[in-house]
């Protein structure tokens, strides 16, 4: 059965879709469609914003609600808006964790549309540049992804109270000069370590 939503370390993660604009090298859903042997995050059908609350149910357990999954949340944008406005109704902290390619996908700045539904954003560089992430992540996008995810958090500061870049510890990944590219910008920079067992996608 499909996985919308599944515990981890106190907060409540968001699975709502499988598609994405990279296919990373490193990323779990090439590895296992399972997510510690007991969540099913490739879903067969992308949940509806009333499946999504359902799976949620209460939220008062829970630290913070991220949206996060085997796919790119910011792909499904509206549902994104609907969900975390229900959400912000009743009180909760929201997370996105994303690739920072949405505002390239949809064609416009959507940051705007994050004000004041969306408490943290964590957005994953990755690389230093625009030739090792295409490397490491190979975008859709190409090259055009990582000079729109280094916008993306500049445009995200403006209207969301935390924002980080991170980065997944992987071999030949140059970490000082990721946090560079997020001290310029003025956000913070977060390292992922990356477990083969553990590792969140995005
Ligand atoms: S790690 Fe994240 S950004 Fe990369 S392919 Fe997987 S879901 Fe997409």
């Amino acid at each position: 059965m499909d996985t919308y939503a599944y515990e981890l370390n106190g907060s409540l993660y968001l699975n709502i879709t499988n598609r994405c604009n990279n296919s990373c090298t490193f990323c779990i859903k090439y590895k296992n469609r399972n997510f510690e042997d007991k969540y099913s995050l490739w879903i067969d059908k992308e949940p509806s914003v009333e499946n999504i609350l359902n799976a949620i149910g209460d939220i008062s357990a829970y630290k913070q609600i991220v949206f996060c999954g085997y796919g790119e949340p910011l792909i499904r944008l509206q549902t994104v808006i609907d969900v975390s406005k229900a959400l912000k109704a009743k009180g909760a902290s929201v997370r996105i964790d994303t690739d920072g390619q949405a505002s390239l996908f949809h064609g416009r700045d959507i940051t705007p549309l994050l004000e004041g539904l969306v408490d943290e954003i964590r957005i994953s560089l990755n690389s230093p540049d625009a030739p090792s992430y295409q490397k490491l992540c190979r975008p859709v996008f190409e090259e055009k992804a990582f000079k729109a995810i280094v916008k993306f958090a500049e445009e995200a500061k403006k209207h969301v109270p935390s924002v980080s870049l991170t980065a997944v510890d992987l071999p030949g990944v140059d970490m000082q000069k990721c946090k560079d590219i997020a001290d310029k910008i003025g956000v913070d920079f977060k390292m992922r370590p990356y477990y083969e067992k553990t590792y969140l996608s995005s």
